[in-house]
């Protein structure tokens, strides 16, 4: 059994492998656990960009995921996260309570998949919400079946990462299949639960005017999505693969240029999205 750790305030692009060596395997992790204890990654307290306001951001670990282009694969596995209790998170998270509530911000939780801990991150958001906190998670939707109606109770607003409109783009930049995430923005739709959308822009990989245009068409109707941020890929995180001895297969993809960052917010606003 792990030995509970202490999470230090810290960035999404710190690199943190190997706190944990005898978690389980993500794909293990059992979500009927009650969620005393969870991995974690780190945490920011001053975000302005993960949710409304000012966000506290908690970055936890494990995801099934395998995105070509992640900025953070070590949050990929449990055994790189560090053990430690949802109540010692809330206490931490309790002291910045204050300073984000007065600036109408709250928690996100993003990761690694939220999804992949169920019981752990739905203490940490009922323990923001006791708070007065607004709270958000950030997920690809992948396990959005795993998420009862009891635990998006506790979800202010879901930031969901929709990656492509195209199964087949979607399986080669992630490796999974593409419906559960639909699935899961529909049940979301239909709660009229507030949805901003998140889609990375690849170049080579994600931006073609088809995949695009289908993601548009798909969210315009929506009226539970508040907005369509368009996040235009980078390579910060290009250093984790190499130190973890990953294969990066973007080492020579370019940042988007604004011509075309601007050509798929537009191709978003023609359909009827809020997109920024
Ligand atoms: S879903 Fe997020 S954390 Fe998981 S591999 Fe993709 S980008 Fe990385």
């Amino acid at each position: 059994m792990s030995q509970e750790g202490t999470i230090e305030a810290g960035s999404r692009y710190d690199l943190r492998v190997g706190k944990s060596p005898d978690a389980p395997d993500e794909s293990q992790a059992n979500d009927d656990s009650d969620g005393a204890f969870g991995y974690v990654h780190s945490y920011e307290t001053s975000s302005r960009y993960d949710g409304p306001g000012l966000r506290a951001v908690l970055f936890v670990s494990g995801c099934l995921l395998r995105c070509t282009y992640c900025h953070n694969p070590d949050t990929w596995h449990l055994k790189d996260g560090t053990y430690i209790s949802a109540q010692r998170v809330i206490e931490r998270l309790g002291s910045f309570a204050p300073a984000l509530r007065s600036l109408d911000g709250g928690l996100t939780i993003s990761g690694g998949e939220v999804m992949v801990q169920l019981g752990f991150t739905r203490r940490i958001l009922a323990g923001a919400k006791r708070m007065g906190l607004h709270t958000a998670i950030e997920t690809s939707g992948f396990l959005g079946d795993r998420a009862d109606d009891g635990y998006l109770s506790v979800v202010d607003l879901v930031l969901l990462d929709i990656k492509s409109s195209d199964p087949e783009t979607y399986r080669k930049v992630t490796g999974r299949d593409l419906a559960p995430t639909l699935r899961f923005a529909q049940r979301l739709a239909a709660l009229n639960k507030p949805v901003w959308v998140r889609f990375t822009l690849v170049p080579g990989s994600t931006d073609d005017p088809a995949n695009v245009e289908g993601i548009a068409r798909f969210v315009a109707p929506m009226k539970n999505v508040q907005w369509v941020e368009v996040q235009p890929f980078h390579q910060l995180g290009a250093f984790k693969w190499k130190a973890m001895n990953l294969e990066y297969k973007h080492l020579d993809t370019a940042t988007p240029t604004a011509e075309l960052t601007n050509r798929v917010i537009e191709q978003f606003r023609a359909a009827g999205c809020n997109a920024r």
